[in-house]
């Protein structure tokens, strides 16, 4: 059997979470806008899905926009918030480590008259509260901050980050939390930001479902227009299935954080110990503030392509950093950002487990990853040696 770590792309659908669609894919299958009795039965699906989505945020549920995933959020987000402030200002702020969700939605605005400043992070990929302040000037009307990082798994000092933004008056505060949701709690109350992006698909929940949380009183202008479905805020027929199978997926990780983070935690430290273990290679990522079932290492030497691939044949999914840029040939923004060459950067392996992983598992990867970067280097040593055993170029 492959042992599955690659949770941070996506994770497996949990049967709770299935049974709880399964009616409203079949008998209750109504359209929410619908007059009704099949309309109706899908409207009070929908409500409860809202409420209870709702307040394990300890949002009001108003507040809830469902939309088509983490993407989705994060553009209604930030384009909705960037042209609402328009009148007010021009600059968007974000850091060099965010998902190419943020990034590029922000690179889109830049072509109609905003102006985006993306602030540096440090080896670990933090961000430095002092050089936040600095970027945000009189003109700026949002910022848009991660979590956690899904290519490395650094958590960031959100606390001290968020404080410092809110000095500045009129700046609207979106927060990526697709990675940091299964793992770390989520309290609209605690923290202090205007609006929230979530994927049900990093949680157990199904793909093609996500939320925007939109704090009362934040004006965003909707993305999608046509029906007057999510409050005006996003307009098509709603995923009453998918917004059930989110809800429930997500009561369930939150109820069970306490045990699972810190058992993911020690499996992930035992399956980080056996991979430095091999020589050269190197941690990404910061070594204690990071999401517990995330490892990153960067193997010199060692494609990571190459080592995927071996993987994979010797049964572990794994993966080089974030799924949506596996295949492309640049570098990871995030480890460039960090401040690895290009060079190094190539060489790098994202091994992130989940809450159904077993000991047995891990234990079956620690012997099989430090045995495929082995492997990979010999391979391309073998490659770079001409058939009569010379060195080409020797
Ligand atoms: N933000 C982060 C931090 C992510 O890790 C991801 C997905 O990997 C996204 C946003 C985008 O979410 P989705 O691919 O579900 O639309």
């Amino acid at each position: 059997m492959t042992v599955y770590l690659d949770h941070a792309a996506t994770t497996p659908l949990r049967r709770e979470a299935l049974e709880a669609m399964l009616p409203l894919l079949t008998d209750d299958f109504g359209n929410p806008s619908s007059v009704h009795s099949f309309g109706r039965r899908a409207r009070a699906a929908l409500d409860d899905a809202r409420e209870r989505l709702a307040a394990g945020i300890s949002a009001q549920p108003r507040e809830i926009v469902f939309t088509g995933g983490g993407t989705e959020s994060i553009n209604l987000a930030l384009k909705g918030a960037a042209w609402a402030g328009k009148a007010r200002g021009n600059r968007l702020v974000t850091s060099a480590v965010e998902h190419h969700a943020v990034l590029h939605a922000l690179r889109h605005l830049e072509k109609f008259g905003f102006e985006l400043v993306v602030v540096p992070v440090d080896r670990y990929g933090r961000l430095d509260p002092e050089q936040l302040d600095v970027a945000i000037n009189d003109r700026t009307i949002l910022v848009s901050l991660m979590m956690a990082n899904n290519e490395v798994g650094t958590i960031q000092p959100l606390a001290e980050v968020i404080r410092r933004v809110r000095a500045h008056k009129g700046v609207v505060i979106h927060l990526d939390a697709v990675q940091a949701a299964p793992y770390m709690a989520i309290d609209t109350g605690d923290l202090d930001v205007d609006l929230l992006s979530l994927a049900a698909h990093k949680f157990e929940g199904p793909k093609g479902i996500g939320a925007l949380f939109v704090r009362h009183g934040t004006i965003m202008l909707p993305q999608l227009h046509g029906g007057t479905q999510e409050r005006y805020r996003r307009a098509g027929t709603e995923n009453v299935a998918g917004a059930v199978g989110m809800t429930v997926a997500y009561e369930l990780a939150r109820a069970e954080q306490q045990v699972t983070a810190p058992r993911l935690a020690a499996l992930r430290d035992r399956l980080r110990d056996a991979v430095l273990a091999v020589p050269n290679v190197e941690l990404t990522g910061h070594p204690r503030k990071r999401l517990p079932g995330h490892l990153s290492v960067i193997a010199r030497d060692a494609e990571g392509e190459s080592v995927v691939q071996t993987l994979d044949l010797a049964g572990v999914a794994a993966s080089t950093g974030s799924a949506c840029t596996t295949g492309s040939t640049e570098p990871s923004h995030v480890l460039t950002a960090l401040g690895y060459p290009d060079e190094e950067a190539r060489g790098s392996l994202r091994l992130t487990l989940g809450r159904t992983i077993t000991d047995d598992e891990i234990d079956q990867a620690a012997r099989i990853v430090p045995q495929a970067i082995i492997r990979t280097r010999e391979a391309a040593i073998a490659l770079a040696v001409d058939p009569l055993g010379e060195q080409v170029g020797a």
